[in-house]
């Protein structure tokens, strides 16, 4: 007796391979078969008729992390039919927190965040992979000062790393257009880097630059893969800056090179022209010695202009001014959620130097400001996507009820995979076997997640139903809070979190931690 089986479905297994009528067998968490079941028994049947019966999909970068305190249901993830999220990224993540620092959102070392999401009985619906955080990690050990790190601060980093990479912590990421990531120098990074290979982990980033130095940037990560040995990735990638836009085959055949030297690398995207973070990226690193906080000094003192200086170069008219949406005002100016810098510099501070208006943003929401950046092209982001790159929402888990949300998510939290789907048959990308790959067996390899990512028996019950001509995004710009349609049934550790297109009370999800080598 089977605990459950998927009938009459198409079979797209992970490998690309193309898709064959079968039906799926579910028992203790493990598939256990695949092929003709008509004659086997099982406790429940969903039906697959005219779907596609796919591995649990992947969100190869995503900022869930502790997002199960806000809501752990994870819908913005689990109707797009995501099994599985690599959390962590852009340098960040719920520890190694500084002795005597822990709060809500943060915890001294993986094992204590795990045992205190046991013993306050937290739950959540989707699974999580996390990754240590560079900026966390440098930060529990030497604040968020603009200096390189002591000798000994390096070896206590190292050695919090080693912890937490032994407890099954899957790498380590860098957030080096954030502070404090961007104050590490390569020796730091590569030192790190070294640590993170004796784990087999993965070493994501989030580049110190995404546009006009984006070649460097990517040659700095590039040597540290070099000089560390460990498997680099490029998150989100990206050219930001129109000044470079048209760049992308120049900057694949950097990653392409670095592989032919024997150098690991991959990168993910998501499959929208606007990026979302904070305001303050747009700053100078310098001007963030001290984090939020220093940044606030420097735009009081002597430096200011220099500030605005690198803000000009974004925003020097009112047509870029267009480009930056803000969502987020941190709880302290709901006036400008949904604006446009140029329409709060116009409107609301009277003035068209944007700048100036981007600055007293800044000031007044104590930096926590994010923005929805319309900085990316299509052909761009095409070409990437039509590459070996993996998918990902750059996003926390959200519900779509307004009352929960203090801001204006960007629609990638909601969207980004069946977005993918979506344009893959608009523009011709791939099959749909491929694309599946792309979300399943491609990040699971990325990461070394072994028992995921591939229907076949043995691996871990994480299934996706879904209905390849349907699944699309509903969230738009405009109206970004929008549960995904064309997902009908998902399995997680072999329980049904969603059946027939609707979330069950199921909340299977877990901490998945990496096996020792
Ligand atoms: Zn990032």
């Amino acid at each position: 007796m089977q605990d459950l089986i998927i009938r009459g479905g198409v079979v797209m297994d992970g490998t690309g391979a193309p898709g064959r009528q079968a039906d799926v067998a579910v028992r203790d968490g493990l598939i256990t078969a695949i092929g003709d079941l008509k004659n086997e028994q099982a406790k429940k049947t969903l039906s697959a008729e005219g779907l596609a019966v796919a591995p649990g999909f992947i969100d190869a970068h995503s900022h869930s992390d502790t997002a199960f305190l806000l809501d752990e249901r994870c819908r913005s993830k689990l109707y797009q039919g995501i099994t599985t999220e690599i959390t962590g990224n852009c340098g960040s993540s719920p520890f190694p927190a500084a002795p005597g620092s822990e709060g809500e959102d943060s915890c001294a070392s993986f094992e204590s965040f795990l045992r205190r999401f046991e013993r306050e009985k937290r739950a959540m619906a989707v699974n999580q992979a996390p990754l240590v955080g560079h900026g966390t990690l440098r930060e529990a050990v030497a604040g968020c000062a603009d200096r390189p790190v002591t000798d000994e601060e390096l070896e206590r980093m190292k050695a919090l790393l080693r912890r937490d990479l032994a407890y099954g912590a899957w790498g380590m990421s860098l957030g080096l257009e954030y502070a404090p990531g961007f104050f590490a120098d390569e020796r730091e990074l590569t030192a790190l880097g070294q640590v993170v290979r004796e784990f087999d982990g993965l070493l994501p980033a989030h580049m110190r630059n995404e546009g006009l130095r984006i070649e460097e940037a990517l040659t700095e990560l590039l040597n540290i893969g070099r000089s560390s040995g460990a498997r680099v990735h490029v998150s989100h990638l990206k050219l930001d800056h129109f000044r470079v836009h048209g760049s992308a085959a120049k900057v694949w055949s950097m990653l392409e090179k670095a592989r032919q030297e024997g150098i690991s690398v991959s990168a993910d995207l998501y499959p929208y022209t606007a990026s979302c973070t904070t305001l303050s990226i747009r700053c100078p690193s310098w001007s963030l010695d001290g984090g939020d906080e220093g940044l606030l000094r420097f735009l009081q003192g002597p430096r200011r202009q220099e500030i605005l200086a690198a803000i000009r170069s974004h925003y020097f008219d009112a047509s870029r001014a267009d480009t930056c949406l803000i969502c987020d005002d941190g709880g302290f100016w709901p006036e400008i959620i949904g604006k446009t810098l140029r329409r709060v510099a116009e409107d609301l501070l009277h003035t068209t130097d944007y700048a100036e208006a981007a600055a007293e943003v800044l000031t007044r929401t104590h930096a926590r400001a994010w923005c929805i950046f319309f900085v990316m092209c299509e052909d761009d982001m095409l070409y990437f996507l039509s590459r070996e790159t993996a998918i990902g929402s750059d996003a926390r888990a959200l519900p779509e009820d307004p009352a929960l949300l203090r801001q204006m998510p960007h629609p990638r939290a909601f969207g980004a995979i069946p977005e993918f789907f979506r344009l893959a048959w608009e523009k011709g990308l791939c099959t749909a076997e491929e694309a599946v790959r792309r979300v399943t067996a491609l990040p699971a390899a990325m990461l070394h997640i072994r028992n995921r990512g591939f229907l076949r028996p043995g691996m871990c019950a994480d299934i996706t139903v879904f209905d390849p001509r349907t699944i699309a995004p509903r969230a738009t710009y405009a109206h970004s809070a929008r549960l995904a349609e064309g997902v009908r049934h998902v399995v997680i550790n072999g329980g049904v979190a969603l059946e027939d297109g609707e979330q069950t009370s199921y909340r299977g999800g877990r901490f998945l931690r990496k096996p020792r080598a």
